[in-house]
């Protein structure tokens, strides 16, 4: 169970599987990425991360932005349906998520009788589908929508959100389980620890639980989950690869 995402004026893709990789140490059981390249579009795959990236070789995977899942299955058996990203109904909005929700059941009945359909028995998928929901019919930013999802759900979580409409923006929050963001200079880099990160900046942010960081347009923010700002506190890493 591991997370790399990357938005940024590097190829997303390359980055995303070599922080994958120095995550294996984690374990898992599948493996995804998300990109946006002509399209938000989902590669994921039961296996190890060389399995996923053995099926892309014919693919253009060129985005300057992305998001990629390690799986340590929880809730529904490790297959390729199950893997992570999962995509929102009309597809336009992908989540990546370590963690568990406890109260999935109960959110999924009620985002079934209001037309959702899922496309897999994980918690997370459900997870992006009430955070949709809340945005479709809010009118509210994607970042308040999450923020508004955080306040119901239970459970344990990392999570990174990608808009197909939002080329430049990556929706981040934690609770319970890590997250480490990176500051470049015009890139950031999430993961699950600093590993896939330090080879390209020293500048970090450990978020704290029940924090959401929005990185759009080249700058970072971070609000709690009841609204209230803060200011980033950023760490210089001396560690060696
Ligand atoms: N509970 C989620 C699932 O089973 C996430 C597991 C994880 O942390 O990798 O898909």
């Amino acid at each position: 169970c591991g997370i790399v995402a990357y938005v940024g004026h590097r190829e997303a893709y390359p980055i995303i599987v070599k922080g994958l990789k120095r995550l294996e140490y984690r374990g898992y059981d599948s493996a995804g990425i998300a990109l946006l390249n002509g399209g938000l579009n989902v590669y994921k795959k039961k296996g190890k991360v060389v399995d996923l990236e053995a099926t892309l070789t014919e693919e253009e995977l060129s985005s300057k932005i992305g998001i990629g899942h390690t799986r340590w299955a929880t809730h529904g058996e490790p297959n390729d349906r199950n893997a992570h990203p999962h995509y929102s109904s009309n597809k336009n909005l992908a989540i990546i998520h370590n963690g568990i929700i406890e109260n999935y059941d109960s959110l999924k009945k009620e985002l079934t009788a209001r037309g959702h359909v899922f496309h897999s028995d994980t918690d997370s998928e459900v997870f992006i589908h009430f955070i949709d929901d809340i945005y479709q019919n809010t009118k509210c930013s994607l970042e308040e929508a999450v923020r508004l999802a955080l306040n119901k759900v239970v459970g344990a979580y990392a999570i990174v959100i990608i808009d197909e409409n939002a080329p430049n923006q990556l929706i981040a929050a934690r609770k319970g389980s890590p997250l480490v963001l990176g500051i470049g200079k015009d890139e950031f880099f999430l993961a699950s620890d600093a590993t896939p990160i330090i080879e390209y900046t020293n500048e970090v942010v450990y978020l704290n639980d029940y924090e959401i960081a929005t990185i759009r347009d080249g700058s970072l923010s971070i609000r709690n989950v009841e609204d209230i700002p803060s200011t980033p506190y950023i760490q210089k890493l001396e560690m060696q690869l």
